[in-house]
């Protein structure tokens, strides 16, 4: 039974913005938007293929331009539990897409960055960048022309806010994680964590059981933009 001031951890996928129109990313062999992922999202394409990187991300930031692609029902039902729940509520994304903020959620921990800001490899300056990047664009902090990469985390590169998520996952009581498929570590391997803790229920909600469903206490399959605001109003109806 989950007290109305327990401290809610949330894990977010691509699986959630599936539903607004974003394509997921399918699993180990898989593709996105009909790339390899070694092809496109690792630090070695980015070495080899700038311009073939940048192209694939400036379609990825050009589709959240996009006024078809907005927050959906289970964005929304999130920022909501953010706003009403009287204990913590934390939110942890794998996505790189802005939907959670534009459904009005408040505090969103970027595990893997952000597609609309970009991180200059002169300066390591960040930037917010809405339109498209190439080799000529230039830092607006240190004027370098050419080194401005998407801020995203790359496979085999470290996610950010690591060191805060380990607290979470140490004090939530309810771990949550939402469209997400549990091949991508070091995020697949929470709730696992959360687990050795002892201390927190842990639901998955997924179109089908994951990779580490059997993990979870509780398996809940169908889609998010459903089953998201059923769980948030099954929560809030224990608020009195
Ligand atoms: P994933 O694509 O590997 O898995 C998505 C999961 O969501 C699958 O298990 C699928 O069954 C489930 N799913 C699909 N539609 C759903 C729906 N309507 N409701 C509920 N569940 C649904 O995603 P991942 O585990 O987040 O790993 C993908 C990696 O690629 C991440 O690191 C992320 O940074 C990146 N990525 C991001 C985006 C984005 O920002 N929107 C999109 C694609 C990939
Ligand atoms: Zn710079």
């Amino acid at each position: 039974m989950i007290e109305p001031e327990a401290p809610i951890l949330i894990l977010t996928g691509a699986g959630i913005s599936a539903e607004s129109g974003l394509a997921t990313f399918r699993g180990g062999g898989g593709l996105w938007e009909g790339h390899r992922v070694e092809d496109v999202a690792t630090p070695e394409a980015f070495a080899r293929n700038p311009a073939l990187v940048q192209r694939f991300y400036n379609l990825r930031r050009a589709q959240l331009r996009d006024p078809a692609i907005r927050p959906n029902a289970a964005h929304r039902a999130l920022a909501k539990l953010e706003a009403t729940w009287p204990g913590p509520v934390t939110l942890v994304t794998q996505n790189i897409d802005d939907l959670h903020e534009r459904a009005g959620h408040r505090d969103v921990v970027h595990m893997h960055g952000a597609l609309n800001q970009a991180a200059c490899t002169a300066c390591d300056a960040e930037t917010s960048w809405l339109g498209d990047l190439d080799e000529s664009s230039r830092c607006p902090a240190c004027a370098a022309v050419g080194a401005l990469r998407p801020a995203v985390v790359w496979f085999g590169e470290i996610p950010q806010h690591l060191d805060r998520i380990a607290r979470e996952l140490a004090a939530c009581e309810l771990f949550v994680a939402i469209g997400t498929s549990g091949v991508v570590y070091p995020a697949a391997g929470f709730v696992a964590e959360v687990r050795a803790h002892g201390l927190a229920h842990t639901l998955e909600i997924n179109l089908e059981p994951s990779s580490v469903h059997s993990v979870f206490h509780e398996g809940r399959q169908g889609a998010a933009s459903t089953l998201v605001p059923a769980w948030v109003d099954e929560l809030l109806a224990r608020v009195g």
